[in-house]
C-alpha cells in the first residue's frame, strides 16, 4: 500500500543536503520527481496542484514509524485498490473529491 502525505510548497523545507536533490520532470504529465542525487530515494513529488507529496516510508524507514500528526486521514483512489482495507477513515473513489466507496 502506498501511503502519501500532501504538503502546500511553503510547509515544506529542505534543511540540509539540498545540493544533493535532483528532479525529473516528466514530460507527458504535471508532475515532478525529486530524489536524491547520491542515493536515487524519491524525497517527494510536485504535482499538478503544486502540492508537495511526501511518501510515508521515508520516515519508517529512519523512525520505524510515523511521526505525531502524519497519521493518515483518508483513502484515495479507493476505486483501484488492489486489496479492501478495514478501517473507519473516509475512502473517496477517484481523488482528493467525489464518491465515496459505499454511497454509490
Ligand atoms: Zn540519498
Amino acid at each position: 500500500m502506498l501511503v502519501l502525505t500532501a504538503w502546500n510548497k511553503d510547509q515544506l523545507k529542505i534543511e540540509s543536503g539540498e545540493a544533493d536533490l535532483a528532479s525529473f520532470s516528466y514530460p507527458d504529465r504535471k508532475l515532478v520527481r525529486f530524489f536524491c542525487r547520491q542515493c536515487g530515494e524519491t524525497l517527494f513529488n510536485s504535482n499538478r496542484f503544486d502540492l508537495r507529496v511526501v511518501p510515508s516510508t521515508l520516515f519508517v524507514k529512519r523512525l520505524g514509524r510515523l511521526p505525531a500528526g502524519f497519521e493518515p486521514e483518508k483513502h484515495l483512489f479507493y476505486g483501484r485498490r488492489v486489496l479492501d482495507v478495514s478501517d473507519s477513515l473516509p475512502k473517496y473513489l477517484e481523488g482528493v473529491d467525489g464518491p465515496l466507496f459505499g454511497e454509490l
